[in-house]
């Protein structure tokens, strides 16, 4: 490889991180393209991490940090690659920078122009349990940690006035005349992570999801009880009373393994993170009680079955195969019946608990679609990624496109991060074999 060789990688979360530092450790130049106002991905949002339950943001702060500072690394946030032209060792890639109003170079990051804002929007890094306002930092650790106008939000974009936000900024960073910009760089590789949406399961009227307050999705809950989310660490009901759940039921392949929503596939993580979930809520009140109503218990990873056995033996977590039918929700307490078939006993019963948490099906990203178009790679039918063949699971079906994490199909960290090693890997290898594209430096803006 000659030295300006390059390669682009669309999205910033954890298996984009890992297929970057690689890259960038080997001295290839890396683009990267997160459509967020901050790199860090889902598992900035998680409490603690399966199956050591290490705090997720302590483990992902220095590589989001490493990845953005890195010489080799040219990290792009608030930005979309809109079209790719030419092909393996020689693509042309078209990326639109949204005008986030702010000047990253000028920015101090000391957030005084967000406590003067005075529109309030629900937070999508807290899904909704918290607000943002319409100049902000999408999360406290946010890399690079320069705020962002909403411009569907700002007021000063639908009346002409306010401007509060710039009068606050001592730094002079805020300018509401800002444009979009379109940069074109040139690449041998690109590798696709663009992680996974979390089904809102509003339709599945039998648990009552936006209907009854206690029922919240498991990255809800995630949210509840860290320290830095929307109840600072305290494990609170979202119902007036905001009273202390002791008894909770977590309902496993919610709108996942259910023909009902041609989903039938498992989403590969929910019979850990809830089993962590009911750990650490254990861990924060030991007399809270968890039910966890599985369909099969699918911990396959290293470690992971002694996890679910360390979950029943050492926190006292009830597991029960079967899957609640229906939540009805007692007005007056607020509290929730559940009403299920137990599959080992063959008995109908009823459960009371105090809140319930659905691990929701994980799905591709809404514009996974838009994507693969402008990639000119092909989906499942599910809308994962395609791998040509199962022995090639991080190539895609176009030659010089790869793709780490959860876009290819569900998957853990671990192995999210192998897969951006793989990437990694490829793409050197395609560019090897492919020398002449690649030129680094050359960023055209239009
Ligand atoms: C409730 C819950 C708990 C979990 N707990 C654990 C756990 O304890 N341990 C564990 O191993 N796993 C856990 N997981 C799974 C874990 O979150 C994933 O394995 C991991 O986040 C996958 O990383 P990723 O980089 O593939 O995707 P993501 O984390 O989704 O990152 C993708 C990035 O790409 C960006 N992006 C998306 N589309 C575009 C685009 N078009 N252009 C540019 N950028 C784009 C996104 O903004 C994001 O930053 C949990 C999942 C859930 C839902």
């Amino acid at each position: 490889m000659t030295k300006d060789e390059s390669v682009l990688i669309i999205g910033g979360g954890i298996a984009g991180f890992q297929a970057a530092l690689d890259l960038a450790a080997a001295g290839v130049q890396v683009h990267m393209v997160e459509k967020s106002p901050s790199i860090g991905g889902r598992m900035a949002q998680l409490d603690k991490t399966f199956p050591t339950n290490d705090c997720s943001i302590c483990i992902l702060a220095p590589k989001m940090i490493e990845t953005y500072g890195h010489k080799n690394i040219n990290v792009r946030t608030y930005a979309e690659v809109q079209k790719v032209s030419g092909s393996i060792g020689d693509f042309q890639v078209e990326i639109l920078q949204k005008a986030r109003f702010v000047y990253e170079d000028k920015c101090t990051g000391c957030g005084a122009c967000m406590e003067k804002c005075p529109k309030k929007v629900s937070s999508e890094y807290e899904m909704g349990l918290a607000d943002r306002r319409a100049i902000y930092f999408p999360f406290a650790q946010a890399v690079p940690r320069v705020a962002t106008i909403d411009k569907d939000a700002c007021i000063h974009f639908k009346t002409g006035k306010c401007l509060l936000c710039v009068k606050e900024c001592q730094a002079g960073a805020i300018d509401h005349k800002m444009e979009d910009e379109v940069i074109t760089v040139n690449v041998g590789a690109i590798i696709v992570a663009t992680g996974f949406d979390v089904y809102l399961p509003y339709e599945m009227e039998e648990y009552g999801y936006g209907r009854y307050e206690n029922v919240v999705t498991a990255m809800e809950f995630e949210r509840i009880i860290n320290a830095a989310g929307p109840t600072h660490g305290h494990m609170q009901r979202l119902s007036e009373d905001k009273g202390r759940p002791k008894r909770l039921a977590f309902i496993q392949c919610v709108g996942a393994r259910d023909v009902r929503h041609d989903r039938p596939y498992c989403s590969a993580v929910c019979c850990m993170h809830s089993t962590k979930e009911a750990m650490l809520a254990r861990e924060h009140h030991s007399d809270t009680d968890s039910w966890i109503f599985y369909t099969d218990m699918r911990a396959f990873g290293k470690g992971f079955w002694e996890y679910i056995e360390r979950g029943e033996r050492d926190y006292g977590i009830n597991y029960i195969r079967g899957k609640p039918g229906e939540i009805i929700e007692d007005p007056e307490t607020k509290d929730l019946i559940l009403y299920y078939t137990d599959r080992e006993t063959r008995e109908v019963r009823a459960l009371e608990v105090e809140m319930v948490i659905l691990a929701t099906a994980l799905i591709p990203r809404a514009d996974a679609p838009e994507v693969a178009q402008i990639l000119g790679i092909e989906m499942d039918e599910y809308n994962f990624f395609k791998a040509p063949n199962v022995m090639m699971s991080t190539d895609t079906t176009r030659e010089g496109v790869y793709m780490a994490g959860y876009c290819q199909k569900p998957m853990d960290i671990p192995d999210a991060v192998a897969q951006g090693s793989a990437t990694a890997a490829r793409a050197m290898e395609a560019m090897a074999q492919n020398p002449k594209g690649g030129t680094s430096q050359k960023e055209v803006t239009a």
